[in-house]
């Protein structure tokens, strides 16, 4: 049976939305590439995310932080000492298992707290551990072993060096979350965009983590483009900004067309929460393998200001000059997923429509914001072509929207193709545009068709296309 994961990713690959990733060399486990439509979706739902998130708000600003950062960074953070999944390995097979719901569960039975983060290096985890995964008898899924090595926590942290020549380098990291970015540039954003508390920093960009568990098309990959902000604010108020950033992200999916039922918050209990955090959230989507998380809306003290002072000894302190105080900002980070956010529009706008006697019809109900191409310029008739070609040169040279011009193939089949592609509208011209200078618009989800002076055609899409 086809699911509607398999039914997505077969789309996405003939259309040219995502392919696997450097497929003429086998691929590369849970690497995929964006195709012609695919870049056109990323853009757009980026796009659509700044305009919202950032210009139409004067409490927002942007930044652009590199991706290769000093390392210190990322003691200061955390993620070098706690960035890390448990793992263990099957000594007869040498092949890898999780093992974070044994280590919890072993934590459980022990009353104890620890964390393989702190066994990592030459420090082996407690004995008993060992005579609790051999008590359990788990069986090796690859080679039905019993004899299990300790777990070992394992850094999700890519390495890289820095500087040419080999083993000399520094060795750096490729940044596992943009936020960092934003915490050391806090105190010369706020000295030059003259901002007051509250308000935030946003940033999109790559974020590389060695996930043990990748898969499920691009929920989970090991690169991936975050949508990040910190959302800056006084002690004391945190709590009132958390609730308003988790239904501005929620009201965005919704804005952008997702099934309100394929949509819920999940709240984090206290025994879920991080250390630092007073208050966490998801926002979850109902994808085609089950309910998962979407985004996260974290609110996070002051831990990661303080931590950057710690490390820093720099003074990153907020001078409040209406009172007069001195404090170190809390924040709240709504943390958004790129290409998961796109998987999750892909999979609501996918519909397969009955048509008359077994006939279907697939087709992307894309919102206009989201659709890779806008509008579709189509000739009836190949004599036809160049008057229909300076109809769509004229829209996309006053509209600044991606078309497409398509002359193959029954016109009918052409709005199959639009439709699979997700276009909103066609646009069609026919022998009788030459007299009327009139052509037909084509509605992609209703099928309808309206008669439109040519003239008519910027003010008409230019409305349709503001968001
Ligand atoms: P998960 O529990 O799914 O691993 P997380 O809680 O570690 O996610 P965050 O660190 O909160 O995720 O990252 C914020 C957002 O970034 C996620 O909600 C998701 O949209 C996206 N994201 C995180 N990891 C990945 C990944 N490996 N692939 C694709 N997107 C990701």
């Amino acid at each position: 049976e086809t699911t509607l994961m398999d039914k997505v990713v077969g789309l996405c690959k003939r259309r040219g939305f995502v392919y696997p990733g450097s497929e003429i060399y086998g691929g590369l486990a849970n690497a995929w590439d964006f195709g012609p439509l695919g870049v056109e979706l990323l853009k757009n739902l980026k796009e659509a995310w700044w305009k919202k998130f950032v210009t139409e708000r004067i409490d927002m600003v942007g930044l652009d932080a590199a991706i290769l950062m000093n390392p210190t960074t990322w003691e200061a953070s955390g993620h070098v000492g706690s960035f890390s999944d448990p793992l263990m390995d099957c000594k007869k097979c040498k092949s890898r298992e999780r093992a974070d719901k044994l280590v919890e569960n072993w934590q459980h039975d022990n009353g104890s707290d620890e964390q393989p983060a702190n066994w990592a290096g030459e420090k082996t985890p407690p004995q008993d551990m060992l005579d609790f995964i051999n008590a359990k008898n788990i069986t090796c899924p690859q080679c039905g072993s019993l004899d299990w090595t300790l777990p070992k926590a394992f850094n999700l942290m890519f390495k890289t060096q820095q500087g040419v020549v080999e083993g000399e380098g520094k060795e750096i990291y490729l940044r596992p979350e943009t936020a960092q970015g934003i915490f050391v540039n806090f105190k010369n954003i706020h000295t030059t965009s003259r901002k007051k508390i509250p308000f935030g920093i946003a940033q999109i960009g790559k974020a590389f983590r060695n996930e043990i568990t990748p898969g499920n098309f691009v929920f989970r990959t090991r690169e991936f483009e975050q949508m990040e902000i910190e959302y800056f604010c006084k002690p004391g108020t945190e709590l009132e900004f958390h609730a308003f950033w988790k239904k501005f992200c929620m009201d965005w999916y919704l804005g952008l067309g997702v099934t309100p039922d394929n949509l819920r918050f999940r709240d984090h209990d206290q025994a879920e929460l991080s250390h630092y955090s007073n208050a966490t959230a998801d926002i979850e989507y109902h994808y085609p393998f089950g309910w998962g998380e979407l985004c996260g809306i974290a609110s996070r003290t002051n831990y990661d200001l303080s931590q950057h002072m710690e490390y820093s000894s720099k003074d990153l302190q907020y001078f409040d000059e209406a009172t007069r105080e001195k404090y170190i900002p809390f924040v709240i980070e709504p943390s958004l997923g790129v290409q998961r956010s796109a998987l999750v529009f892909l999979c609501d706008a996918y519909e397969e429509e009955e048509m008359k006697e077994g006939d279907t019809r697939v087709v992307l109900h894309l919102h206009n914001q989201l659709a890779p191409v806008k509008i579709a310029v189509l000739p009836l008739a190949k004599k036809i072509a160049d008057n229909a070609k300076s109809v769509f040169d004229n829209l996309v040279r006053q509209l600044g929207l991606n078309m497409d011009f398509d002359v193959q193939g029954s016109i009918g089949k052409r709005y199959r193709r639009q439709d699979e592609a997700g276009t909103p509208y066609c646009v069609t011209f026919d022998y009788e545009s030459l007299d009327d200078n009139a052509v037909t618009i084509r509605e992609r989800d209703s099928m309808d068709q309206q008669r439109m002076k040519i003239e008519e055609l910027v003010p008409f899409f230019r409305e349709k296309f503001t968001y």
